[in-house]
């Protein structure tokens, strides 16, 4: 772990993988111009291939020296949101490797808004190919320390950049055919997305099909079970006989004897989606813990991204 954009961007060009911070999550960062490197990424995190990694960029402009055929919204969402977490899927151009796309001809493209990363990002002559740094499936890193505490032995370098800002991952938007098009839910609310773009259509992708990449439907998994609903009471009285943790929001009053993860106790989305995956990982690691049960949150604002992974580490 350390704090040097300088030792990162050396580890970077000899085609090491750092780990990086970015305002969302941490990203496991290679050099998206050299396949061999990606290979490792993929490995390092037991990646299945067939789902594609988002290029981070240091610009706007940078986006045109990898993508082509980009239509006036997609321009215009960059204007709105970048840096930001905001991935845009674009007509790829020829110098982005097929394994980072998983054969499609397109590509995801984001400017992360995090000051070490951009600095780093602008001292390189490449971008960098980066997914969540966690193992494949499980809780994503919000923390340099959650990084360390399981991928420290297969990369060079955690970039120390403190806790992620947003908490969860960015919201992806592609374009077909004329329209605008939510893949995934996440630190942008769809409301955000349609005041610039106008009319978007949500599609997320839960499929594993590989002609269809994007969200898998387990993700984000804890290894405790868990389960969700709206009634927390009814859900906490179905497993009175577990150990619980109980993940709730906002002003709930949860009997004492379970151990109680309020995302924000005065109901604010942003504190909720920030502390959402260190909560996880937190329980995850406690003995005296057999269950996890959680409330959904309101459906508005950031509350269909954090419901969204809620529901993706309660598959099993
Ligand atoms: P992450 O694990 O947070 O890096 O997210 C990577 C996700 O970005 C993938 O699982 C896809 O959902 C999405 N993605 C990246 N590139 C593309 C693309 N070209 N087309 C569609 N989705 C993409
Ligand atoms: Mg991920």
């Amino acid at each position: 772990m350390n704090s040097s954009v300088a030792d990162a961007a050396s580890f970077l060009r000899n085609d090491e993988l750092v780990a990086i911070p970015t305002e969302t999550v941490y990203g496991l960062a290679g050099n998206a111009l050299n396949a061999a490197v990606v290979l490792k990424i993929f490995e390092a995190k037991e990646r299945p291939s067939f789902d594609p990694l988002i290029v981070h960029i240091p610009s706007k402009e940078a986006a045109l020296l990898y993508a082509e055929d980009v239509p006036p919204v997609a321009l215009k969402l960059m204007e709105a949101f970048w840096p930001g977490p905001l991935t845009l899927v674009l007509k790829k151009k020829d110098c982005i490797p097929d394994v980072v796309t998983s054969g499609l001809d397109t590509v995801g493209l984001r400017m992360p808004n995090h000051t070490m990363t951009l600095a780093l990002l602008n001292n390189l002559d490449f971008p960098l190919a980066a997914p969540s740094a966690n193992p494949f499936g499980y809780i994503s890193p919000t923390t340099a320390q959650h990084v360390m505490d399981q991928l420290d032995s297969k990369i060079a370098m955690v970039l120390d950049g403190g806790a992620c800002k947003v908490g969860v991952e960015s919201t992806i938007v592609g374009f077909e055919d004329g329209e605008t098009v939510i893949y995934r839910l996440g630190g942008l609310t769809p409301e955000d997305i349609r005041k610039v773009a106008g009319k978007v259509v949500i599609r997320i992708n839960s499929s594993s099909d590989p002609k269809a990449p994007g969200m898998l439907k387990s993700h984000y998994a804890p290894s405790k079970p868990l389960h969700i609903a709206d009634d927390l009471k009814q859900l906490i009285d179905a497993n009175k006989e577990s150990k619980l943790a109980v993940i709730c929001f906002g002003d709930v009053v949860v009997d004492d004897k379970h151990a109680i993860y309020n995302l924000s106790p005065t109901g604010d989305f942003s504190e909720a989606a920030s502390n959402l995956f260190a909560f996880l990982r937190t329980i995850d690691r406690r003995e005296d813990i057999d269950v996890i049960v959680a409330a959904y949150l309101p459906e508005t604002n950031l509350g269909f991204a954090i419901n969204d992974r809620l529901e993706r580490a309660a598959v099993k």
